[in-house]
């Protein structure tokens, strides 16, 4: 069974159409990628799969339930911004067991939970820390982390490296590789990054205005693109 699964799902806000129907399924474990140009509707896509924005038309499904209609706290997902979003007055600590105390979780899991996602992301040593004192990648680790500790279905991340620097980017993107392999949760991910799509997908979805132009492995899009628009976006010399 598909981990999730799209079904015609459209969007307007007001008269524009942002997405014209987009059929996809997406297998329990998999790292899938969504590119495409900006306004191309790839955050829209994903805070439609988040329930953040509602459909217009066709159907969401989440482990095989039908989720069109539930908010963003009853789907079992968990989402990463390319703002880090991390409450400023907490502590790194307790900004990943913040949603956890609203769970429900007792004390003892939190700290659990809490230790071993720092451990993951080499944050133990600034758990005291306000954000603020944080670098710029470190406070995208907290906000990953922040994820991690809800032990989600499924993970989504609206272009999570673009406000680091080069170095950095690449840096935690090898953590990123690192931490689903650890972790083995259904990934997807939006960037306009070639380098980043290529190096993480199991699967790239080509988004072009509001429509899938082509859903393949890395290789197979760089081997077979079905025109000159997903060549030049995958970085093939068709
Ligand atoms: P991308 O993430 O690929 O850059 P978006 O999904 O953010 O694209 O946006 C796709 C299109 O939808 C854009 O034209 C954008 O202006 C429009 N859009 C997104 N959100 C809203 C909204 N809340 N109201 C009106 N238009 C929106
Ligand atoms: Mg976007």
């Amino acid at each position: 069974m598909a981990e999730l699964r799209l079904v015609g799902a459209r969007k307007s806000f007001g008269p524009v159409d942002v997405l014209h129907g987009i059929d996809l399924a997406v297998q329990d474990g998999e790292f899938v990628v969504f590119v495409g140009p900006s306004g191309c509707g790839k955050s829209t896509l994903l805070r439609v799969i988040a329930g953040l924005e509602t459909v217009t038309e066709g159907e969401v499904y989440i482990d095989g339930q039908r989720v069109t209609d539930r908010p963003a706290s009853e789907r079992d997902l968990a989402m990463v911004f390319q703002s880090y979003a991390l409450y400023p007055h907490m502590s790194v600590r307790k900004n990943m067991a913040f949603a956890l105390e609203n769970m429900g979780l007792k004390s003892a899991e939190i700290d659990a939970r809490v230790t071993r996602a720092a451990t993951m992301l080499r944050l133990t040593d600034y758990l005291e820390r306000r954000p603020k004192a944080l670098s710029g990648g470190q406070r995208q680790r907290v906000a990953i982390g922040r994820a991690i500790v809800r032990d989600p279905k499924i993970f989504l991340f609206d272009e999570p490296l673009s406000n680091l620097d080069a170095e950095l980017r690449v840096a935690t993107r090898k953590e990123l590789a690192a931490l689903h392999a650890e972790i083995g949760g259904t990934m997807i991910y939006v960037t306009h990054d070639q380098v980043e799509a290529m190096t993480l997908a199991d699967r790239i979805v080509v988004l072009r205005a509001g429509r899938i132009e082509q859903v393949g492995s890395p290789l197979e899009l760089y081997n077979s693109p079905c025109n000159t628009f997903v060549a030049g976006f995958i970085g093939s010399p068709r």
